[in-house]
């Protein structure tokens, strides 16, 4: 068989044999799919050999780069040892190394570290870990069972985390599988609920969350919060002093403060953890992501001493913490994510991102100027570029349009991989871009809207 029939072979069983995620696969099976064979930097190659920067970091995760020769290592290295032990009941050198460095680098007090292998399973633990703490600190009283979470929230796809989630588009049609949350109104300032403007308003809408806050804390057991930027809902920035603000009120009231930091976390804000931009040390902490440099799935769900202590009791009592899945810990990915982290300190990543964040934000300054772009939204390196129909009125366009993936197409055939939400354009370029690819992933972004919206 040679390259173009096994290139043809391949395209037809894609289509022929997967189910892709979130993906209408009656538009999917009508395009020729792009399958992507390699990876090196910061660059994609396709099985034609056409190149492309990886503008999403692939689905968000890469961190250093593809093909990092360190990470590639340290699996190869775990591979000579042992590729999968449990943690259930055994231990295994990476999952002790990377808990000892985790609690090192994670905002002050957050010592304890529970594993899971994706996102949404380390925020079901968290949720799970919330409740069961208030349940046992309170011997069997049970009064706190209630979550308050955000309207446009995105914190997974399983059911309890679809519980907690506000974008209706995706979380709608479960309501009847799902439990109760108590939703607050998230910030948005593009399209802020109660017509205010950023810094005028003085974060009236922080007095909003205290309304809720302060007519449920009783019932209440956790609020849960993607720091700094709702990533899915189309990277919504909330204004300065909102996270301490929520801090303040869930101490205020004796709520845990669960902090998802999946996408935010390992460096994509230009600090580690989001949570440090405004000195906030969540109850509850959940990384994933990132966390292998993109490498293998890995999640977990850090606790302060006081919550685990809460789980301490006579087998009898019943106080365990009774959950865990088969991959929990996995010492190939455990492998990967010490090395990720490694690099954060022998790469300099985030001093040397700070350069790079600033070129991203004038860059970006004259997509303003495009007819169609109603709001651009930085916080480090990630970006949401969102496209109106009418910049006056803010006025969306029909999403029949599909216009946020004709933009991508367009990006696609200049050589860049971007993927939207929505009508919103996101930007989410691997921590150590250059300045050129930089510049690269700019220009066609821009040129891709434009030719889009503007023919
Ligand atoms: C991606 C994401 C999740 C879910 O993680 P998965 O690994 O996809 O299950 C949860 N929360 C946030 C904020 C995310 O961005």
């Amino acid at each position: 068989m040679d390259m173009d029939q096994r290139n043809r072979q391949m395209e037809a069983d894609d289509l022929g044999f997967i189910w892709h995620p979130f993906t209408q696969m009656k538009d999917y099976m009508k395009e020729k799919p792009l399958i992507i064979e390699k990876g090196n930097g910061v660059y994609l190659w396709d099985i034609y050999g056409n190149k492309y920067i990886d503008g999403i970091s692939s689905l968000w995760v890469t961190t250093h780069g593809h093909g990092r020769r360190e990470i590639d290592e340290a699996i190869i290295e775990q591979i000579g040892k042992i590729s999968h032990s449990t943690l259930l009941g055994l231990s295994h050198p990476s999952a002790i190394v990377l808990a000892r460095n985790l609690a090192n680098v994670a905002p002050e007090g957050l010592s304890k570290v529970f594993y899971s292998d994706n996102g949404s399973c380390a925020v079901e633990i968290g949720l799970k870990m919330a409740f069961q703490y208030w349940l046992q600190s309170s011997k069997g009283k049970n009064s706190k069972k209630k979550i308050i979470s955000f309207t446009n929230a995105y914190h997974g796809d399983t059911l309890g985390a679809v519980s907690v989630g506000g974008i209706d588009l995706f979380h709608e049609i479960y309501s009847p599988l799902l439990f109760e949350s108590i939703k607050a109104p998230s910030p948005y300032c593009y399209r802020c609920h109660l017509g205010k403007t950023y810094p005028a308003c003085r974060l009236e809408c922080l007095g909003r969350l205290e309304e809720v806050v302060s007519e449920h804390h009783e019932q209440t057991a956790a609020l849960i919060i993607e720091p700094l930027v709702q990533g899915a809902a189309g990277m919504l920035v909330s204004p300065p002093g909102y996270l301490k603000g929520v801090r303040a009120l869930c101490s205020k009231y004796g709520i845990l403060m669960i902090a998802d930091e999946v996408a935010v976390g390992f460096g994509r804000t230009g600090r580690l953890f989001a949570c440090e931009h405004e000195q906030v040390i969540p109850d509850i902490l959940i990384l994933g992501k990132g966390i292998t440099g993109g490498y293998l799935p890995l999640a977990v769900t850090m606790a302060t001493e006081e919550i685990f202590n809460g789980f301490l009791g006579e087998f009898d009592e019943l106080k365990t913490f009774y959950h865990g899945h088969t991959y929990t810990g996995n010492p190939l990915a455990c492998a990967a994510a010490i090395a990720s982290l490694d690099l954060f300190r022998n790469d300099r990543t985030l001093e040397r991102m700070m350069e790079n964040i600033e070129r991203l934000r004038q860059g970006l300054r004259r997509f303003r100027d495009l007819k169609h772009v109603g709001d651009v939204r930085q916080m480090g390196f990630m970006v949401g570029i969102e496209l109106v129909s009418d910049k006056d009125t803010k006025t969306p366009f029909p999403a029949g349009e599909k216009t946020g993936i004709k933009v991508i197409l367009e990006a696609r055939k200049r050589g860049l991989i971007l993927r939207p939400l929505g009508d919103v354009i996101v930007l989410m370029p691997i921590l150590n871009t250059d300045a050129g690819a930089l510049d690269a992933l700019i220009r066609i972004t821009y040129e891709a809207i434009q030719t889009v919206t503007e023919a």
